[in-house]
């Protein structure tokens, strides 16, 4: 019997940073992972650091957004410190091209204080050259939006969480939760128990198997391909009716995604492929030429639609010290660091970085 402070349970985005936060509070944590970490959804993503449409979010998560923004670079730098390993933070700003929601946009932006700004085709143009001729006149340009390589975030708080103490087991699926009366004691693998009086549930869209909620997370597929490009054919994100192109530093371009309802099923679809790929064309012709790379599906974790995409993080009102972030759904790596920072704050009852209330869990009715 293994013997801990706080068990993590799930190794994704959200679980990593929150060993992270608890490590760097002074709490002895392990991480219990099903698989390996980091290969999940936080994997899948496409690493925008903003929502596509921001203004079209509720305030809570634009809240949980602009920490994060903020916080992004002296993540990357330190992680870079800590593991020599470049998580490729990259401020290459957003265009989007839905410009038919441009007075709710300068509204949030004039609000928000963000900075957005209306271009006409040649600044359009001067910003991403390789734009399609069939693209609208005008676009919404956001200039400070960043971007991670997902991938490579994850690698790099694998080892810095490693390194500062963390415990992580992987290849260890947890199949309940151990409740004494109104009390979490800990959680139970295939192979053992392992015990402690707090236990963090971020299992992406997986936590329900766990928290048996009220059937509130629910898995999300999105599916994103590969292309393989030169450095320099696509500067920018670029989004167009929910589909977008994401320029990797070498070259690589992401096109995403699709948002399908299609419960626990990651298999890849045909009609996704093709779907994808005239999207990504329509806005960049020139990626016509370039050979797709990759394909893959990842589950997001979704909510309720009432929710608005706006996670969980808190404690369980009839379990103490149980605690749940999770629900992410479409921004989770944007909202990740501030979602951690935040669980953090309440669990050792520090001043919280933002209002933690909207993010509460409400008891089932
Ligand atoms: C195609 C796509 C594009 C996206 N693009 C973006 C974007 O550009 N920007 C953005 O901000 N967000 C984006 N997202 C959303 C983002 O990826 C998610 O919101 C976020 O990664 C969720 O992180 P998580 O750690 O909760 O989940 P996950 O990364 O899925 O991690 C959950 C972990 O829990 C583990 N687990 C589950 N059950 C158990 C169990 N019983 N025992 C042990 N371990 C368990 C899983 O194996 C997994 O490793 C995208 C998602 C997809 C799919």
């Amino acid at each position: 019997m293994h013997v801990t402070d706080f068990i993590i349970a799930g190794g994704g985005l959200i679980g990593l940073l929150t060993a992270r936060e608890l490590r760097q509070a002074g709490a002895h944590v392990t991480v219990v992972e099903r698989g390996a970490t980091g290969q999940e959804s936080s994997w899948a993503g496409g690493g925008i650091l903003s929502p596509l449409y921001p203004w079209r979010c509720p305030g809570a998560v634009t809240a949980l957004v602009r920490w994060s923004q903020g916080h992004y670079p002296l993540l990357a730098h330190t992680l870079a410190d800590e593991t020599g390993l470049d998580v490729e933070w990259l401020q290459n700003g957003l265009m989007v091209l839905d410009v038919d929601e441009q007075t709710q946009a300068l509204a949030w932006a004039r609000q928000s204080g963000a900075k957005l700004n209306l271009l006409n085709r040649i600044e359009m143009l001067q910003h991403e050259p390789q734009l399609g001729a069939s693209a609208v006149a005008e676009a919404l340009w956001l200039p400070d939006v960043a971007q991670v390589r997902n991938p490579r975030l994850l690698k790099a708080l694998r080892h810095s969480v490693l390194a500062s103490g963390v415990r992580l087991k992987e290849q260890a699926e947890i199949t309940g939760l151990i409740v004494d009366g109104d009390h979490v004691a800990g959680v139970e693998t295939a192979s053992e128990r392992i015990m402690a009086s707090k236990v963090v549930v971020t299992a992406g869209a997986w936590s329900d198997n766990l928290l048996r909620f009220y059937g509130e997370i629910m898995p999300v597929r999105g599916q994103m391909i590969l292309f393989r490009a030169a450095p320099g054919l696509v500067s920018r994100i670029v989004v167009h009716n929910d589909h977008y192109v994401i320029p990797r530093r070498d070259g690589r371009v992401l096109a995403g995604s699709t948002v399908e309802y299609a419960g626990f099923d990651k298999s890849t679809t045909p009609q996704a492929l093709i779907a994808l790929r005239q999207a990504a064309v329509a806005l960049v012709p020139t990626l016509a030429e370039c050979e797709i790379e990759h394909h893959w599906a990842g589950l997001r974790p979704g909510t309720a639609q009432a929710r608005n995409g706006v996670p969980y993080i808190g404690e369980h009102p009839r379990v103490r010290g149980l605690y749940v972030n999770t629900g992410h759904f479409r921004n989770g790596v944007v909202m990740a660091p501030a979602s951690a920072r935040l669980l953090a704050d309440i669990i050792v009852g520090r001043a919280p970085i933002i209002d933690p209330m909207p993010y509460q869990i409400m008891d089932a009715p």
